[in-house]
């Protein structure tokens, strides 16, 4: 149980950006969904605000034709519902990650399989290990915010280091 936890808590993949991620060769290589974390993600936290490169990339997922969600642990289900409607793109907030609640409703939602997933997501304790768990592949991001607080960088470097990653730059 404790390997399995700790071999969770290693991503398939490691970008500096979302948009960095080649989509074709995810595509070529069987997988058809992604799961997107959104704060610190896709944009800066509880901004409603994407950089036109995330945008573009979201675009083009879609038009490849990955199914995308938003599963996001944020407490503010409006601001989740905005960016949800404006990328058509269906979302949660408030879904507890690790927890599997809303990655088990990303896949009923789009039957596919576990392992047609890419969960996406800054936080090794959250969006990596809930997914890892569950059977889908993940990926850790760097976060958006440039410059995080003292006590912030500390915490993503924990998570790295608990991952065997080298920290964040
Ligand atoms: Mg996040």
């Amino acid at each position: 149980m404790l390997l399995k936890l700790l071999g969770c808590l290693q991503p398939d993949f490691e970008v500096d950006a979302v948009e960095q991620i080649d989509l074709q060769a995810w595509w070529q290589a069987g997988l058809r969904g992604l799961i997107l974390d959104v704060d610190d993600t896709l944009t800066l936290k509880n901004s409603p605000r994407l950089a036109p490169a995330v945008q573009d990339w979201l675009l083009q997922a879609q038009a490849i034709g990955f199914q995308c969600f938003l599963v996001s642990n944020n407490r503010y289900p409006e601001h989740i519902a905005v960016l949800s409607e404006r990328l058509a793109i269906p979302g949660i907030a408030q879904a507890g990650k690790p927890r599997s609640r809303g990655f088990v409703w990303a896949m009923q939602k789009s039957g596919l399989a576990p392992e047609q997933f890419v969960a996406i997501g800054d936080r090794v304790l959250t969006d990596i290990l809930g997914a890892g768990f569950l059977g889908l592949k993940t990926c850790l991001v760097a976060p958006v915010t440039p410059k995080l607080s003292a006590a912030k960088q500390i915490l993503y470097n924990f998570e790295k280091r608990l991952a065997g990653l080298p920290k964040n730059r």
